[in-house]
């Protein structure tokens, strides 16, 4: 299954619409989780998301894409979304 992966368009934009509109919660951190403040940008946990698509048009910044679709420049924002929840 693909999953979906937030890229750097998200760094200075950081605005949570994604996690209103995410069925299983699998995009962090939220804004009242501790870490928000500090984190440059929202992630999404490559376990848990389902690929529904339901974050994307969601985005104001196009910054969500689908894994097989990362634009060539962002690829290395899939590894980074992995490992923010290790
Ligand atoms: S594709 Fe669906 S499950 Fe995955 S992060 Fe986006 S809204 Fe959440
Ligand atoms: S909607 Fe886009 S810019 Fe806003 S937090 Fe989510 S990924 Fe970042």
């Amino acid at each position: 299954m693909a999953v979906y992966v937030i890229t750097e368009p998200c760094i200075g934009t950081k605005d949570t619409a994604c996690v209103d509109v995410c069925p299983v919660d699998c995009i962090h951190p939220r804004k009242d989780e501790p870490e928000y403040e500090s984190s440059e940008m929202l992630y999404i946990h490559p376990d848990e998301c389902i690929d529904c698509g339901a974050c994307q048009p969601a985005c104001p910044v196009e910054a969500i894409f689908r894994d097989e679709d990362v634009p060539e420049q962002w690829q290395k924002y899939i590894q980074i979304n992995a490992d923010h929840f290790k």
